[in-house]
C-alpha cells in the first residue's frame, strides 16, 4: 500500500445532540452533550487509516488538552502525526448541533489549524506519495501548497470543497479528484441547477460539463442517503457512473463526508479504479452515519467488506 498525505485541520468536536436544530434567535432544550476528536483532514486520515492506508498528517493543534485529545486518536487509529505541530494557539474547535435525525449545524473556530501555512508544506513531506488528500479548513495558500506539493511529487491530489470557498484556478487545475456535495458543486459551478439527488445517472452528463468547463475532468458528487455520483470525463466508456445508496439507519451523519474522503484515499492508494474507490467509500461513509461522532464511528475495512 503506498502512502497517503492528509494535510489540513484537526477540531475537538463540542456536540449536543438535540431534538430540533434551533433557528435563528431560538434556543432549545439538547440532550447529550459530547466532546470528540474531528475536524475534516484529521477525519479523513484515521478513515484512510482505519481502512488499512499509510496515512501522515500534516496539521497544527494548540498545547492543551484538546490538541492532545486529537494526537492521541489519530496516533491510536495508526497515522502518523510526527508533522502535526503544537503551537501556541488554541486547538481548533467545531461547535455542532445533530438533530434526531442525524442533520447537522456546525460552528468551527480556526484556532492553530490557522497557524498552519504554505512554507510547513515541505516538499520532501511529500515524496513517495500516491495520494494527497485536501479540504477548506485551513488557509486556501496552504491548501495551493500542499495541492502543488503533492502534483509535483506524482501523487493524486484529492480536494473536498468543504465548508465551501471559492478556488483560484491555480487549485482547481492542481486538482486530480474534486469531492463535493450537490450544494457544493452547484456553488462551484456559479449556481448551477443540479438533478435530483436521485435522478438517473443521464441527468449528470450537462453536470458533468460544467465541471470540466471550469477545469476539472474527475469528481465524485455525494448525495447523502442517495449514495453518490461519479463524473469523469477521462472515461469516454461510462463518463457518469451513479453510486446506489447503501441503506443504514443514521444516527448522526456529521464527518460522514470526510469519512467518503478519506476511504477514496485509502482505495486509490491501494489501486482502485475511481468507480471501485467511491463504491467503497459509500459503504464506509454509510456505516460512519449509523454511529455517534465522528472518528470514533468510521468502519474498518472487515466492516465495509462485510457490506459491499
Ligand atoms: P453527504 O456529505 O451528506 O453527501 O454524505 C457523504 C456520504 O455519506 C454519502 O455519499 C453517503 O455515502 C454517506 N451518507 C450520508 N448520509 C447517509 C445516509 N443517511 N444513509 C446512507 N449513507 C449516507
Amino acid at each position: 500500500m503506498s502512502r497517503i498525505v492528509v494535510a489540513g485541520s484537526l477540531n475537538a468536536d463540542l456536540t449536543i445532540y438535540c431534538e430540533r436544530l434551533p433557528s435563528p434567535g431560538e434556543t432549545v432544550h439538547g440532550n447529550d452533550f459530547a466532546v470528540n476528536p474531528g475536524g475534516k483532514s484529521a477525519n479523513q486520515a484515521v478513515a484512510a487509516a482505519r481502512l488499512g492506508g499509510q496515512v501522515t498528517l500534516l496539521g497544527a493543534v494548540g498545547a492543551d488538552p484538546n490538541g492532545d485529545m486529537l494526537v492521541a486518536s489519530t496516533a491510536g487509529a495508526g497515522v502518523d502525526v510526527s508533522h502535526v505541530a503544537r503551537v501556541s494557539r488554541p486547538t481548533g474547535v467545531a461547535v455542532i448541533s445533530v438533530d434526531t435525525a442525524g442533520e447537522n449545524s456546525i460552528i468551527i473556530s480556526a484556532g492553530a489549524n490557522a497557524t498552519l501555512a504554505p512554507e510547513h508544506m515541505d516538499p520532501a513531506l511529500f515524496a513517495g506519495a500516491s495520494v494527497v488528500s485536501l479540504c477548506l479548513e485551513v488557509s486556501l495558500d496552504t491548501v495551493q501548497a500542499a495541492a502543488q506539493a503533492g502534483h509535483d511529487a506524482g501523487a493524486t491530489v484529492l480536494l473536498n470543497l468543504s465548508p465551501f470557498a471559492p478556488v483560484a484556478q491555480e487549485l482547481a487545475r492542481l486538482t486530480d479528484v474534486l469531492l463535493v456535495n450537490a450544494h457544493e458543486g452547484s456553488q462551484f459551478l456559479g449556481g448551477y441547477d443540479m438533478p435530483a439527488a436521485d435522478a438517473p445517472a443521464n441527468a449528470w452528463h450537462g453536470a458533468l460539463e460544467e465541471f470540466v468547463r471550469h477545469g476539472l475532468n474527475k469528481v465524485l458528487l455525494t448525495l447523502g442517503a442517495d449514495g453518490s455520483v461519479v463524473l469523469d470525463a477521462t472515461n469516454s466508456a461510462a463518463p457518469v457512473v451513479r453510486i446506489a445508496p447503501t441503506v443504514v439507519q443514521a444516527v448522526d451523519t456529521t464527518g460522514a463526508g470526510d469519512a467518503f474522503t478519506g476511504a477514496v484515499a485509502a482505495r486509490l492508494a491501494a489501486g482502485d479504479s475511481l468507480v471501485d474507490a467511491a463504491r467503497y467509500a459509500s459503504v464506509a461513509a454509510a456505516l460512519a452515519a449509523t454511529k455517534k461522532g465522528t472518528q470514533a464511528a468510521y468502519p474498518s475495512s472487515g466492516e465495509v467488506a462485510a457490506r459491499l
